[in-house]
């Protein structure tokens, strides 16, 4: 049984001494310890949730009654009850931007069919001029300088709809803030060049390639040019030319015409050495895309599979492949403070631990929210971006509570989910205070999770040096 916490000290308090015993005798009453059993679908172990603090336990099957009795771990974890809730109200609330999605242009040479910037936004919008880029970000560098500790370095990545239709700005930007932005980039890479990216692995620039399948037939059914051709060929040749770098991730966006080809895609990316992917199950925020939602279950089974794929290939080759989305539950379980997206925690990171600029430095919470106008807090040319993040379309993101969403409220992994995404409720449901989609794939993928660490499979998912600047605070077997 382990909980990972990265917490600096405990406090202990003589004069709880009463009231804890009333909590370990009266859990889920009153206000005793609230913890709930939950199956993770392992033979042997149960789990048992405490789902403010998302403090968690593997029991034994033949032992839950036993643990449930004033046992040590209860006792532990009465102790520590303030330090968790303290640390789930920071990581929630506490937290300050230090990354912006940044939109250079509002154009993209491809035509997905499940793209969430619209149509006509991404035929016939603007660039911004390299002037306005270089202004936008002398804007952003003296706002983190107030507002971020003098060692931290944000981050400037710059967005789709296709940032290097943009690219003299870009290059120009990443040349000129050097010094004061980590820059990455999320790009379809149809217009990379080999001198692209020498120049980008040069600066140790993250790259995000996105790339739907192993085979043409499945990574261009839905990603492709105006002009219907697919671009598959174009991003297999970037793949080849960045093998060895480790920097750059590729970007799966998974829907119901793909999902099935998940096992393949695994393969086929830890045969090209690829370090890290994500299969982002397709954003339902635009109703194009909700065409392609494939059901949660059918995609949990294909989910599930190539997660099991990528642990073979792993322990055949000894050379992991980071399935980052699902790299990032596993560490929100163990260790809530280290986890790097902010997606699956209510509210998201949107507007509070970044935020999105559009190409005419419109700000919105996320990039999923461009496009959407009722979301535009203001604009970085115009407005003092503290102001903007103040706003009430921000604050409609960033105060966002899943204790407020049905069922999420009651949901015992509401800390590993986050009732995602508002961006996708809004569009789906007219609401954020709603679930997003897919509450049984993230059922699946914490059970799955759960199984792994019962089984001490969990290292082999996760980037090496996951645990730097962590510190073990929970650890009782
Ligand atoms: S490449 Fe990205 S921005 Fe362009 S159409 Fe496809 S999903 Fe949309
Ligand atoms: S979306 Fe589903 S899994 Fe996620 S918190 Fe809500 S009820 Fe739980
Ligand atoms: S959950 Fe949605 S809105 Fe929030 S950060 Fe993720 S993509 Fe953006």
């Amino acid at each position: 049984m382990r909980r990972v916490f990265c917490v600096k000290n405990l406090t202990r308090d003589a004069k709880r001494k009463r009231k804890v015993m009333y909590r370990l005798n009266h859990f889920n009453m009153a206000d005793g310890l609230q913890l709930q059993p939950i199956n993770i679908g392992h033979k042997d172990y149960i789990g048992i949730i405490s789902a403010d603090t998302a403090f968690w336990a593997l029991v034994r099957k033949g032992l839950v009654s036993q643990t449930l009795d004033n046992s040590p771990l209860l006792r532990k974890y009465q102790r520590k009850l303030e330090v968790f809730n303290k640390e789930m109200k920071d990581l929630r609330t506490a937290l300050k931007p230090s990354a912006v999605y940044f939109n250079p242009t509002d154009c993209c040479n491809l035509n997905c069919s499940y793209c969430y910037i619209p149509k006509n936004l991404r035929k016939n919008g603007r660039h911004m001029s390299n002037r306005k880029l270089l202004e936008a970000l002398k804007i952003l560098k003296a706002y983190f300088k107030s507002s971020l500790p003098k060692a931290r370095v944000p981050q400037i990545i710059f967005h789709g709809a296709e940032p290097l239709l943009n690219k003299e700005a870009v290059f120009k930007a990443i040349e000129e803030f050097a010094e004061d932005f980590r820059f990455g980039i999320q790009t379809n890479g149809t217009l990379l060049s080999s001198q692209d990216i020498e120049f980008l692995k040069s600066r140790r620039i993250s790259i995000g390639l996105s790339l739907d399948g192993h085979i043409p037939r499945v990574a261009d059914r839905l990603r492709k040019s105006w002009g219907g051709y697919g671009v598959f060929k174009k991003v297999i040749e970037l793949i080849d030319i960045l093998r060895g770098y480790d920097n750059y991730s590729v970007i799966c966006t998974v829907t119901k015409e793909n999902m099935a080809s998940q096992v393949k895609m695994i393969e086929f990316l830890h045969r090209m050495e690829v370090p890290t992917c994500m299969l982002n199950p397709v954003r339902c925020t635009l109703s194009p895309s909700r065409k392609h939602k494939p059901q949660d279950m059918d995609l949990a089974k294909h989910y599930l599979a190539a997660l099991d794929r990528s642990y073979q290939l792993y322990k055949n080759s000894g050379r992991k492949l980071i399935i980052a989305n699902f790299a990032n539950i596993l560490v929100a379980i163990i260790a809530p403070l280290a986890r790097r997206l902010m997606c699956d925690i209510s509210p998201c990171g949107g507007g509070r631990c970044f935020f999105a600029v559009s190409s005419s430095g419109d700000m919105f919470p996320c990039s999923e929210f461009i496009g959407i106008k009722e979301f535009n807090g203001g604009n970085i040319f115009r407005d003092d971006i503290r102001d903007v993040l103040e706003t009430a379309p921000f604050k409609s993101v960033t105060q966002r509570r899943i204790e407020s969403i049905e069922p999420c409220s009651c949901c015992a992994i509401r800390h590993f989910c986050g009732a995602p995404c508002p961006a996708e409720a809004y569009g789906m449901n007219g609401s954020v205070e709603t679930k997003g989609a897919f509450c049984e794939l993230y059922v699946e993928q914490v059970r799955y999770a759960f199984r792994l660490i019962a089984d001490n499979k969990e290292e082999a998912y996760l980037w090496d040096g996951w645990d730097r600047d962590t510190r073990t605070t929970f650890n009782i077997k």
